[in-house]
C-alpha cells in the first residue's frame, strides 16, 4: 500500500497503487529539478559548505545533526557542511536505499571506509567480533591485526558449511563474548562459498547478551544490490563496495552501509567524526552508474553462465567454482535457492600446470584484462593465490582451495563470444 501521497513528486515511488521498480526511479528519485535552475541531471554541487537562511536555522540543523534534541515530525536536517551532508551524497543515498529495501544509507570513500566506519560505531574494547572465512584481503587484516589493538576479539567460522556444522566452533569460540557485531561475506572471494545468513543471525542473537542482541552485518559486494538482499534475511547492515558492481566503470573508489534508521544515525555520527564520507564528484558518478546498473549486471550474469559452462567442458580446465554450477545434492544448495536471486558474474577455476599454467593463460589474454577488482563491465581476470590472497597464510588458502593453479574471472558486458575466444587462445597457450 503506497503512502506516497504525502510526500513531493521527487520522492514517489509509485504511480497510483503501482509501484516503481528501483531500475525505474533511479534515473530521478530524490531528486527536485526546481532547486536547481530545472536541471533534468542532479548538478556537482562543489561545495564545502552551506549558507543558512537564518541563524535560527543553522542552530536548529545542530541540534538535529549532533542529535542534542529529536528530530521534529515535520522538521528536516538542512545541509550543513559536506562532511555530513551535501545533495549528491544525500540523493545516492536515497537511491541506494531502494534495491535493499532499507530505510536509511551512508555513502562512504571506499568500501574499506564503509566496513571500518560500521565496525566501530558498534565495537569498544572487550567486545567480541564474530565472522566469516575468508574475508576481502582488506576486511581481514583490519579484523586480524588492527582491532585487536584496540582490544576487540575477533572469532572466524568457515564460510561453505551448513550452521549445524559450525555452530559449535562459534558457540565455544564466543564463550561469554559479549558478542557485539557479527560480519558475513556471501559468496566469499574467490570460492563463492556460501555463508547462510538467516541461520547465523538466528544463532549469533541466541548467544548475544539479553536486550543487547549483535548487530549483523553483511558484505553484499558481490552479489548486491540485485541478486541479493541480506535484510530479508535477517541482517541489521549491508556494506558495499562500491568500487565494485555500483560503480561498475573501474573509476572510482567508494562504498556503502544501509540498514534501519536507528542503526544508520550510528554509523553516520562515526562517519562525521571519522571523516570518511564520500565527496559530492563520488557521489555524482556513482549516481550516474546506478542508472545503469540492472542493464549492467543482467549482461554480466548471462554472459558469465556462457564462460562458466565453456570452461566447465574445457579439458585444460580442472574445477569451476561457479553459483551457477551448484549441484543440488550440495549442502549449501538450500541457502543458494534461498539467499541470491542469481549465480552472479564471479567465476574461479584451476587451469592445468599449476602456477606457470595459470600465469601464461594470464598473459596470453588479449580482450579480458589482468588486474584486480570485480563488477566492472571490462572483464577482468586475476590469481587469487599470488595478488588478492597473497599474504592468506598458505595453511588456510590450501583449506580454503585456493590453490597455485587457479584464476579468477569477473565476467563483464562485452560480446559473450569474444569473451570465449580469448579465453579459448590464452588456455590454447598453456
Ligand atoms: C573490494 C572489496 C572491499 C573493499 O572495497 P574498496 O572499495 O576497495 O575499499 C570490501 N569487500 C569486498 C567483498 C570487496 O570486494
Amino acid at each position: 500500500m503506497s503512502d506516497d501521497a504525502k510526500l513531493p513528486r521527487y520522492k514517489k515511488s509509485h504511480i497510483g497503487e503501482h509501484r516503481l521498480r528501483p531500475e525505474s526511479l533511479m534515473m530521478s528519485y530524490g531528486y527536485d529539478p526546481a532547486l536547481s535552475e530545472g536541471a533534468l541531471k542532479s548538478p556537482i554541487f562543489q561545495t564545502s559548505t552551506f549558507v543558512f537562511e537564518s541563524a535560527e536555522a543553522g542552530k536548529a540543523y545542530f541540534e538535529i545533526a549532533l542529535g542534542l534534541r529529536e528530530q521534529g515530525p515535520t522538521e528536516h536536517l538542512g545541509l550543513i557542511y559536506s562532511r555530513l551532508n551535501n545533495p549528491d551524497l544525500e540523493i545516492l543515498e536515497d537511491r541506494l536505499t531502494l534495491w535493499d529495501e532499507a530505510e536509511a544509507a551512508a555513502v562512504f570513500e571506499s568500501g574499506m571506509a564503509a566496513i571500518s566506519t560500521a565496525l566501530l560505531a558498534f565495537l569498544r574494547p572487550g567486545d567480541v567480533l564474530l565472522h566469516s572465512e575468508p574475508l576481502y584481503g582488506g576486511t581481514d587484516y583490519l579484523v586480524n591485526h588492527i582491532l585487536p589493538e584496540f582490544g576487540i576479539r575477533s572469532v572466524p567460522f568457515p564460510a561453505g558449511r551448513p550452521i549445524s556444522d559450525v555452530e559449535e566452533g562459534i558457540r565455544e569460540g564466543v564463550g561469554d563474548g559479549p558478542l557485539k557485531v557479527v560480519l558475513i561475506e556471501t559468496p566469499s572471494n574467490p570460492t563463492n562459498a556460501l555463508v547462510d545468513i538467516e541461520g547465523t543471525a538466528t544463532l549469533a542473537r541466541s548467544i548475544g547478551r539479553d536486550g543487547e542482541p549483535p548487530i549483523v552485518m553483511v558484505d553484499n559486494t558481490f552479489l548486491g544490490p540485485l541478486w541479493q538482499h541480506p535484510m530479508s534475511h535477517g541482517a541489521d547492515v549491508v556494506l558495499y563496495s562500491a568500487t565494485k558492481f555500483i560503480g561498475g566503470h573501474s573509476d572510482v573508489i567508494a562504498g556503502a552501509c544501509l540498514g534501519g534508521s536507528e542503526v544508520l544515525a550510528t554509523v553516520r555520527t562515526m562517519r562525521t567524526f571519522i571523516g570518511s564520507g564520500a565527496d559530492p564528484w563520488t557521489g555524482w558518478l556513482l549516481m550516474r552508474s546506478l542508472e545503469t546498473l540492472k542493464m549492467r549486471m543482467t549482461a554480466q550474469v548471462k554472459n558469465a553462465r556462457y564462460v562458466a559452462d565453456y570452461l566447465q567442458d574445457h579439458t585444460k580446465v580442472r574445477r569451476v567454482n561457479y553459483l551457477g554450477l551448484m549441484a543440488e545434492d550440495h549442502p549449501m544448495f538450500g541457502v543458494y535457492r534461498a539467499q541470491c536471486l542469481a549465480p552472479g558474474s564471479l567465476i574461479s577455476f584451476d587451469v592445468e600446470g599449476g602456477e606457470e599454467g595459470a600465469f601464461r593463460f594470464l598473459n596470453s589474454l588479449q580482450l579480458v584484462k589482468l588486474a584486480v577488482s570485480l563488477g566492472s563491465t571490462e572483464s577482468l581476470a586475476e590469481h587469487p593465490a599470488a595478488m588478492t590472497h597473497a599474504d592468506v597464510p598458505p595453511a588456510e588458502r590450501e583449506r580454503e582451495g585456493i590453490g597455485p593453479s587457479m584464476v579468477r574471472i569477473s565476467v563483464g558486458v562485452e560480446h559473450y563470444e569474444d569473451i570465449l575466444a580469448d579465453l579459448e587462445q590464452a588456455l590454447a597457450a598453456t
